[in-house]
């Protein structure tokens, strides 16, 4: 029941190299055409007659059977155009794939975007499959594209696998879009959108690709039964949205012996050429920023209007910087005297991988592999297993743009995947983002083989309000920092220290503006506040908060879960502010990853200092006063890797990012990325005769 035609013609019209039909006539068939796909959303097949489209359109019954014969010819000409359309747009999406797999998506994406899911030509689609089976001309069409949809997908299935299993996964992959838009048609567009579907049909793709591919490399049976897969929800419905297959160590292997083929084709381009294809990406991410924020939406439950301003175009922003910046990596020049010079070499590392958290997907995904990139590395990417879908994505754009297959890919899995990358011998560099207990077991991990490693590790950041402050402009900050993403950021300044002569105005100020946060559906664009990642985590947030309380800090607002209308299947927290908080309690000392702000009062700037340092973290901080003098000498005090002065949460890519002390090793962004994506080699070159003293 496939909805992809291949046909240019309609019932009794112009043969594609046929005579010309007067343009009026054309103009007039058009638009009988339009008025019977609106009639059929309306009135379904059995209301929409000639007299009903004559009618609707306000000409005589005899002028639509002069164009079209009966009903039937009427609504085969109607089906045409609704299949043609597709067809365009497949071919289109085809023409932009650059490998078998992205064909095999292209296929997908377009049976399943978003316009495939709009009621009026839902509805038309749904009063033609009723008919296929009693009426001839509709199932001629309808068999002519379904052939050509198989055919498409056995084509390039075969590329990757046996025939025999190119022929029986391309019938899935077809009956599960039919079946999925089906059931989504039925439902009236509640139980699937555009998003959720492709996402299912994706991962259903990824996950039959690798167990055939393990298969036909004969792999045992006990190793094939031995994966596993994991399901993706949404976290502001419940919902799931995907089952994923973890990659176990076959894939892995596969995937670093791809990665180090690609790698050496890659590594060989210059710089320039790395750029280009870079920005492409870049553009193509762009473009599809809307599509991409939703999918983050809903895999993350962050609001949509924070995804669509800041998650995937941060990313683009990152492979714009190091695009512009590939073409300028270099070593440099050393004059020896007359007799000789030296020079270094930047050169890639090789195979690096990237190992991503749950928080920001595809923004990890892009600060990482962008400078990676740049480099000329191959980068190995294993996404949280909360949050694995955009990484895929990231995989098709690269593709797209040109980046050869293999220089990036996504392998799926928990932390035992993770492990097989942090332990390869032949992989040569970990970048992680996640916790500080997994970024000591990676560093273990990668000592085995000298790995280097960049970690981006958890914090428990203090953000400084001196006597002097923009008073709003620190509330603003203390927003910012606390409850951007519903808390879930890992530079959040979470401990907010007061001074001791503003504390009542700010909490009086801060008050009201938590109050007034929206809290709700993060696909609705008015929500300030969406869902926590998942119910484990909430229940963590929640234990906190009423640690928090057991210990004395008095609860300013929020404080318990939302479970309002809709939001009840959802982890939603609201927004917390404690205030009469102390060093030592629980929600001071660790990082809760939630919307949670302690408020701490303080007299004097050497106790701040040493309060604010008095953590096992240093990723971040922050200063607000009008006092220059001061801002730069607390700031150059501050145990610190990423701090503000008068601002947070601020992340321009050309500032290196990263953290001190348990916060981390290394940076991401800036031209400091680009030393942990290269080594350097030395050379000497003689200009005269060597003098041997022997
Ligand atoms: P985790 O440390 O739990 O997981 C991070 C990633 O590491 C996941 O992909 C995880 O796999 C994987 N992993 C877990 N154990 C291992 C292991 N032994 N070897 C290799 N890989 C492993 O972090 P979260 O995903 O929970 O993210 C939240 C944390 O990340 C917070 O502490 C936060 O502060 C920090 N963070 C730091 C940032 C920074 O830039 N400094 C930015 C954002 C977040 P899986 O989850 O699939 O099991």
């Amino acid at each position: 029941m496939n909805r992809q035609s291949t046909s240019t013609r309609e019932p009794g019209g112009r043969p594609p190299n046929g005579p010309l039909r007067d343009e009026g006539e054309e103009a007039r068939r058009t638009q009988l055409v339009d008025v019977t796909i609106d009639s059929l959303a309306e009135v379904g097949y059995v209301g929409t007659t000639l007299a009903e489209i004559a009618r609707r359109a306000g000409v005589s019954p005899g002028l639509v059977a002069h164009y079209f014969g009966d009903k039937d010819g009427l609504l085969e000409a109607a089906f045409r155009r609704l299949a043609r359309s597709l067809a365009v747009r497949v071919r289109a999406r085809l023409a932009l794939a650059h490998t078998p797999r992205g064909r095999v998506q292209a296929v997908i994406d377009t049976n399943l975007a978003p316009e495939e899911f709009d009621k009026r030509s839902g509805t038309a689609w749904l009063a033609f499959w009723g008919q296929v089976l009693h009426v001839a001309g509709l199932k001629r069409v309808q068999t002519a594209y379904q052939k050509r949809m198989l055919s498409n997908l056995r084509s390039d299935l075969r590329q990757m696998i046996p025939g025999a299993e190119a022929r029986t996964l391309a019938a899935m992959i077809a009956a599960m879009i039919d079946g999925v838009w089906l059931r989504a048609a039925l439902s009236e567009w509640q139980e699937a959108d555009s998003e959720s579907a492709r996402a299912l049909l994706t991962a259903f793709v990824e996950g039959r690709l690798k167990d055939l591919t393990v298969a036909a490399q004969g792999a045992p049976p006990a190793r094939a039964a031995a994966v596993s897969s994991f399901r993706v929800i949404n976290p502001a419905t419940g919902a799931t949205l995907a089952q994923i297959t973890v990659d176990g160590a076959t894939q892995v292997e596969a995937a670093v012996a791809r990665a180090q083929a690609a790698q050496r084709k890659w590594g060989a381009l210059t710089g320039a050429e790395r750029g280009r294809i870079l920005h492409k990406a870049a553009r193509l991410l762009r473009e599809r920023n809307d599509e991409l924020a939703h999918l983050e939406t809903l895999n993350t439950g962050k609001p949509i209007q924070e995804t669509r301003a800041v998650d995937v175009l941060s990313g683009a922003e990152c492979l714009e910087y190091y695009a512009g910046i590939a073409a300028g990596i270099a070593g440099e020049h050393l004059d020896l005297g007359p007799n000789a010079f030296g020079y270094t070499r930047r050169e890639p590392l090789g195979v690096v991988a990237g190992i991503g958290a749950w928080n920001y997907p595809l923004q990890i995904a892009c600060w990482k592999s962008a400078p990676a990139l740049a480099c000329g590395n191959a980068m190995i990417f294993k996404p949280a297993e909360l949050t694995p879908l955009t990484a895929v994505q990231l995989e098709e754009i690269y593709l797209a743009a040109g980046v050869p297959p293999g220089v990036f890919q996504v392998v799926q899995g928990l932390a035992d995947t993770g492990r097989l990358l942090t332990r390869h011998p032949l992989i040569r560099k970990i970048s992680l983002t996640g916790e500080v207990g997994t970024g000591k077991a990676v560093m273990a991990d990668a000592a085995s083989s000298l790995k280097q490693v960049t970690l981006e590790l958890g914090g428990k950041s203090p953000l400084i309000v001196f006597e002097d402050a923009k008073l709003d402009n620190a509330v603003a900050g203390a927003l910012l920092g606390n409850f951007y993403s519903a808390g879930e950021v890992c530079s959040n300044g979470t401990r907010v220290f007061v001074h001791k002569s503003l504390r009542g105005a700010f909490i009086e100020r801060l008050r009201a503006r938590v109050e007034a946060l929206k809290i709700g559906d993060p696909l609705d664009p008015a929500t300030q506040v969406g869902a926590l990642i998942s119910q484990e985590h909430m229940e963590k947030v929640l234990g906190f908060i009423a640690r928090g309380r057991a210990q004395g800090a008095r609860l300013v607002t929020g404080g318990a879960r939302v479970t309002s209308g809709q939001l009840a299947h959802g982890y939603f927290v609201a927004p917390t502010v404690f205030d009469g908080c102390h060093d030592d309690m629980d929600i001071v000392r660790q990082e809760i990853f939630g919307p949670v702000m302690s408020v701490l009062e303080f007299e004097t700037e050497e106790e701040v200092v040493a309060r604010a340092n008095a953590t096992e973290f240093g990723l971040s901080a922050a200063v607000f006063t009008n006092n220059l003098t001061r801002a730069h000498r607390v700031i150059a005090q501050l145990q610190a890797g990423t701090c503000w002065i008068n601002h947070y949460n601020i992340t321009p890519i050309e500032l290196p990012f990263g953290g001190v002390k348990m916060s981390g090793l290394g940076r991401e962004n800036g031209r400091a990325a680009i030393e942990h994506y290269t080594q350097l080699k030395s050379v000497y070159v003689a200009l005269a005769d060597i003098e041997a003293p022997y």
